[in-house]
């Protein structure tokens, strides 16, 4: 414990000597969320970071996410504190795969949900996140559309619209862990909770849900009068926050299991290995941070 709280001083120390800001994402370890200025989902943290006059960022989340802070604050220092942190569902779509999909689907416009590298935003034409990925497809003209990288958010967008879409055949890992019976028997033990749940679920499992919330929607309806009771539907660590926030009311995980290894490898310790040596750092070069960018831009117009 002492160890803790003295490298938890060591780190806010020298934060404040780099004139840094700590982010970290909902799926973050308790403690890593405990010394952050933000708390968030990934485009949330971007946004709140860049209003800040902080030169460093410290992303305490997945490689894309920190390439993102990088595409919108091209004049911070964005370090990741661990670089093997990356997704295994953005690294399920590469510029080569979607460029020869894109040969084989003329007149398509490409969408990429946030959760993709900065190179595939750059062949993309629109970003979304799973908050308003509905409200970005609505917004297209064009018939065709192809949707990356996850199948499961594509799946259940196309259950909210009319539109024709082509789906990418990604899917996350630690979402595909929450199976139908983990939700049926929660909802046996407590008749009265809510489920909410992501919807990067299988659609077995959305099929059961209450509401389908990004992670920033969850952390919203948790504080809700009337809910006291919810079983969620997602990575694990968030449960902590909700948790904190929402003293007095009771967050069951729809599943144990549903741990995001990436997302774990990111310490305390090496939060302040990396202030240290202000290393690694991710740096989008400039010629695809200028096209994803526009994905990015066009999302936040809708
Ligand atoms: S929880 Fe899933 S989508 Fe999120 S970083 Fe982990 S693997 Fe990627």
């Amino acid at each position: 414990m002492k160890g803790d709280t003295e490298l938890i001083e060591r780190i806010l120390r020298l934060k404040k000597q780099r004139n840094a800001v700590i982010l970290a994402h909902n799926y973050q370890l308790g403690e890593v969320q405990d010394i952050a200025d933000f708390v968030g989902d990934s485009l949330e943290l971007s946004q709140n970071a860049a209003k800040t006059d902080a030169e460093v960022f410290v992303f305490c989340g997945v490689h894309f996410m920190a390439e993102t802070a990088s595409i919108l604050c091209p004049e911070k220092i964005v370090l990741l504190p661990d670089m093997h942190a990356g997704c295994p569902m953005a690294d399920m779509v590469t510029t080569e795969t979607l460029k020869k999909r894109k040969g084989e689907l003329p007149d398509t416009t490409v969408v990429c949900y946030i959760n993709s590298s900065a190179e595939v935003k750059a062949e993309s034409d629109i970003c979304c996140t799973s908050a308003n990925a509905v409200k970005v497809i609505e917004s297209l003209d064009r018939e065709q559309i192809l949707f990356l990288p996850d199948q499961y958010l594509g799946h259940y967008v196309s259950t909210k619209t009319d539109r024709r879409m082509t789906l990418w055949p990604g899917f996350c890992p630690t979402h595909m862990r929450i199976q139908p019976e983990h939700i049926t028997q929660l909802r046996q033990e407590y008749p009265q909770a809510k489920v909410v749940v992501h919807p990067e679920c299988r659609p077995e499992v959305i099929a059961l849900a209450d509401e389908v919330l990004g992670t920033g929607g969850m952390c919203r309806y948790a504080t809700r009068e009337g809910i006291s009771q919810m079983i969620v539907g997602t990575e694990v660590g968030i449960i902590h926050r909700l948790r904190k926030e929402n003293p007095g009311k009771e967050f069951i995980p729809a599943s144990e299991q549903a741990i995001c290894p990436r997302m774990k490898l990111i310490t305390l310790d090496k939060v302040l290995w990396s202030l240290e040596e202000m290393t690694p750092e991710v740096k989008v070069p400039e010629q695809i941070r200028l096209k994803a960018k526009v994905a990015v831009d066009n999302m936040l117009v809708v």
